[in-house]
């Protein structure tokens, strides 16, 4: 609940009412492909997507899972020799596999010490039952959210992107895994080729209805390498060229069709410089956040006003 006549429910705040300790994520590639590129949902991938541009140095895929982990960990752990970790599988579709593997994985970084939880960041068209069996159990053991990469509820931009999955495979997804009692995120990307403010405020008010304890926001961007950087640039797609200041409004409109409930991560992403194309806002993710956040002071902006 936020008492303030402005704010939204921040992600640390969720994080402590699920742990009494500090917590920090560890980004993981576990070495996941991807069912978009290599056929099984389709070919090449979304359009703005380059998997480089997902992890930090210290997780590359040849390194093992363990000693990732203990890797993120050295980052933190001469500053707060407390801190606990979550392994988040972030690279690519972390469901997608033989599911006896994949469960080695997660289980991999769970016996790591100081691991308390594990977020898996995937598609909504690739949750296995047999996965969601295991990681229904799991939820009882320690903490577990399910990420899914929801992007947009507008299945005519889903098809724009070549996302390879339709917003019924989302709510699917999504009714699933809370049945089975798994936590759930979304992460959905603002300023998509073909869509206006309207549209954007659309997946708000339709994300709004679903079991989700958690939101991540990003702004697109043009990355170098991808199909979408090379259909605008071709003038065969238009994209929103929106400066930091319209699309933090943008933003604070957007949360305010998004219940209180609902955790929110972050609202924007920064890609490597050298792979981004735009926007190019020169701001690191805090310094966004402090614009964001004195924005929505100035203007009285609450979370779910509108929900
Ligand atoms: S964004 Fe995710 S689902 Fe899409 S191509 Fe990249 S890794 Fe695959």
């Amino acid at each position: 609940m936020i008492y303030a006549d402005y704010g939204y429910y921040d992600f640390g705040e969720f994080l402590k009412s699920k742990f009494n300790i500090k917590v920090q994520k560890i980004s993981l590639n576990a070495g996941f492909s991807c069912p978009n590129r290599d056929g099984n949902k389709g070919f090449g991938g979304c359009t703005y997507c380059n998997n480089q541009t997902f992890n930090p140095d210290y997780c590359k895929p040849e390194k093992s899972i363990t000693k990732q982990l203990e890797e993120g960990k050295l980052f933190f752990a001469t500053k707060y020799p407390q801190m606990k970790y979550i392994a988040y599988f972030q690279a690519y579709t972390n469901t997608y596999g033989d599911a006896d593997s994949v469960i080695s994985l997660y289980e991999e970084a769970l016996a790591v010490d100081d691991v308390v939880g594990i977020i898996i960041g995937t598609r909504p068209d690739c949750m296995p039952d047999k996965l969601l069996n295991y990681l229904s159990v799991l939820s009882q053991r320690v903490f577990v959210l399910v990420e899914y990469g929801v992007e947009t509820a507008n299945d005519n931009t889903l098809i724009i992107i070549n996302r390879g999955h339709s917003w019924g495979d989302t709510v699917d997804a999504i009714m699933r895994t809370n049945k089975a009692g798994v936590m759930c995120g979304a992460h959905i990307i603002l300023g998509l080729p073909g869509e206006n403010v309207n549209d954007m405020l659309y997946t708000a008010v339709q994300l709004a209805k679903l079991p989700i304890s958690t939101l991540k926001i990003h702004q697109l961007q043009l990355i170098r390498g991808t199909k979408l950087l090379y259909q605008v640039e071709k003038d065969e797609l238009r994209i929103i060229k929106w400066n930091a200041e319209e699309y933090i409004r943008v933003c604070a409109e957007f949360i305010q069709y998004i219940p209180q409930r609902i955790s929110l991560e972050r609202f924007v992403s920064q890609s490597p410089a050298d792979l981004l194309v735009s926007p190019k806002w020169g701001l690191k993710n805090y310094e966004f956040t402090n614009l964001f956040n004195n924005y929505i002071k100035a203007n009285k902006i609450k979370q779910g006003a509108n929900a």
